[in-house]
């Protein structure tokens, strides 16, 4: 039994050391990653209750010199961790801006959802970095909706109101992602310029068979009724789900039944068919 709880030891210490050598690797490799060509933004349709195309929301991907794809689930703390995500979220940034230009010239304009991680929004300077990225660009500010999480209304939620109205100020769009799976305070809410919630998808995910997630839907699709907000619910796989919320007030939808993320050209070439049929 004592070699046994040595062993154990030394496994919990070569396993440890393993996770920061990962790590490690990971966040020189991220560093480098920009530059290196290997990111690159997807886009995912939105689409209203007809499968209209209403908008598309930009994620990230990672691609290794190796071939190997790394998830944003994976990568996106890490950069959060270190403070790589400001240069990358600055980045995320101006291809959207230069996304819906391309789009625009396309004939299929659309808005734009873009990712904004609570650190980024934090840095003193983001909103002198927004505005610059929208001169450079020359995109128009309201067509892109920021967003942001409940993670960011914990800590100085004054300041961080006071920027959103600034940004606001811009043309910029707010919108809660992973509804209703963090704090969520209704009178906070309503100090907050706000455009939109984005119901979670594991609420999505549970309907209409789990009575949890359906309760859920249905009082965010409430709630959001009472503030004057839109709702889009992710995550939407099946026609069982999109006909549930064609019953339940009718959001906004994205999800694979529609679209997966895919890259920009893609994007055009879908947008361009749905616009001629
Ligand atoms: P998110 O913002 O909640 O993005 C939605 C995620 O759901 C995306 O995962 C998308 O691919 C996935 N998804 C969409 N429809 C379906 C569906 O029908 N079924 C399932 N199972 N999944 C669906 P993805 O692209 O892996 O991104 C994961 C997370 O990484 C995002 O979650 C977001 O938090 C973060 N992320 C991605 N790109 C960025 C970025 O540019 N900036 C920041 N700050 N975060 C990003
Ligand atoms: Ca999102
Ligand atoms: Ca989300
Ligand atoms: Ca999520």
């Amino acid at each position: 039994a004592k070699a046994e709880g040595r062993n154990g030891v030394a496994l919990f210490e070569s396993t440890m050391r393993a996770e920061v050598e990962r790590r490690l690797t990971m966040e020189r490799d991220l560093s480098m990653a920009l530059e290196n060509g290997e990111l690159q933004m997807h886009l995912q349709l939105q689409v209203s209750q007809d499968t209209t195309p209403v908008g598309a929301e930009l994620l990230m991907r990672w691609r290794r010199a190796d071939g190997t794809h790394v998830p944003p689930d994976i990568f996106i703390p890490v950069a959060e961790a270190t403070g790589l995500i400001v240069p990358l979220g600055r980045w995320a940034l101006r291809q959207a801006c230069l996304a819906w230009l391309r789009l625009d010239a396309e004939g299929s304009a659309l808005p734009l959802s873009v990712n904004v991680s609570p650190s980024q929004f934090r840095q003193a300077d983001f909103v002198a970095d927004v505005r610059t990225i929208l001169e450079e660009t020359g995109a128009p500010a309201t067509q892109l909706i920021f967003e942001v999480t409940e993670g960011l209304l914990i800590e100085n939620l004054d300041d961080t109101i006071e920027r959103m109205h600034e940004l606001a100020q811009l043309g910029i769009r707010f919108s809660i992602d992973d509804f209703g799976t963090g704090y969520s305070n209704l009178a906070y809410l309503k100090r907050m310029p706000l455009y939109e919630l984005k119901i979670d998808r594991s609420f999505i995910h549970d309907m209409p068979g789990d009575a949890n997630g359906t309760a859920i839907v249905q009082s965010i699709m409430a709630m959001a009724g009472h503030l004057g907000l839109r709702v889009v619910a992710e995550g939407v796989e099946t026609h069982e789900q999109a006909a549930f919320l064609a019953e339940h007030g009718s959001p906004g939808m994205q999800g694979y039944l529609f679209a997966r993320p895919m890259p920009l050209p893609d994007m055009i070439a879908l947008l361009g068919t749905s616009a001629d049929t």
